[in-house]
């Protein structure tokens, strides 16, 4: 099904996403997470973050918001939908799909969300040069990271790191720069399915109009 994506962007200076930068906090909340130290994309890093974002002196945040009318309006699919996605079945769905559903439904769209805006910021990096894009949240490229088995990346390519992953305090973004909260779920359908990516600039680059558009349109 077509559903409306709407995409918000700021450029914001090095001094500005300088101020987000509270690893010691983000990474405490990493470490109650399943990917701490078992995914590639996800701390801990055998380098200095501050010295992978030594180079950047900008940053493209990209906000991007699913208007969940959409979503209540269309509820009977995406109950079948999400049963049958990935996502659900990796979490294990058997008995209490309903009421684990609205879980479900935001770790599906986040994942698709992701995957839509991964392509796009990949496509950008082609297109600009020294451009380095942040995904949201962690690589899920494999069913299993090669990181559990103390094995190199398989798509070191297409791999990317996270803000929160970086240190970045993601609710900050939202707070300072788009003057918006975070919506979680909680047990109901949120207003809005949001996700926060970006894209690091080297000094003089030229950074072009067009690629993100305000509104697209994303197939779930
Ligand atoms: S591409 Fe695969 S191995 Fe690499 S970080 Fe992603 S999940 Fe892990």
């Amino acid at each position: 099904m077509k559903i409306n994506l709407k995409i918000k962007k700021e450029v914001i200076s090095k001094s500005q996403y300088m101020k987000y930068y509270k690893k010691d906090t983000v990474v405490e909340f990493c470490k109650a997470c399943n990917n701490y130290m078992k995914n590639h994309s996800c701390p801990d890093f055998d380098f200095l973050i501050e010295d992978y974002l030594e180079p950047y002196d900008r940053m493209l945040i990209l906000l991007t918001e699913i208007d969940s009318k959409e979503i209540r309006d269309n509820i009977e699919y995406f109950k079948g939908v999400v049963y049958e996605s990935k996502e659900a079945k990796r979490y294990g769905h058997d008995g209490d799909f309903d009421s684990q559903f609205i879980n479900f439904l935001s770790v599906y769209i986040f994942e698709k969300t992701k995957n839509f805006m991964s392509k796009k910021i990949l496509k950008y990096e082609d297109q600009v040069k020294g451009a380095l894009g942040l995904f949201p949240g962690s690589c899920s490229l494999c069913s299993v990271c090669e990181k559990e088995s103390n094995k190199p990346c398989v798509y070191p390519d297409k791999m990317r790191y996270s803000l929160e992953a970086l240190g970045f305090m993601v609710s900050d973004f939202y707070d300072e720069v788009f003057n918006q909260e975070i919506i979680w779920s909680q047990g109901e359908l949120p207003s809005k399915f949001t996700s926060c990516s970006a894209i690091l600039f080297v000094r003089d680059t030229h950074i072009p109009e067009g690629i993100f558009e305000y509104d697209e349109i994303i197939e779930l």
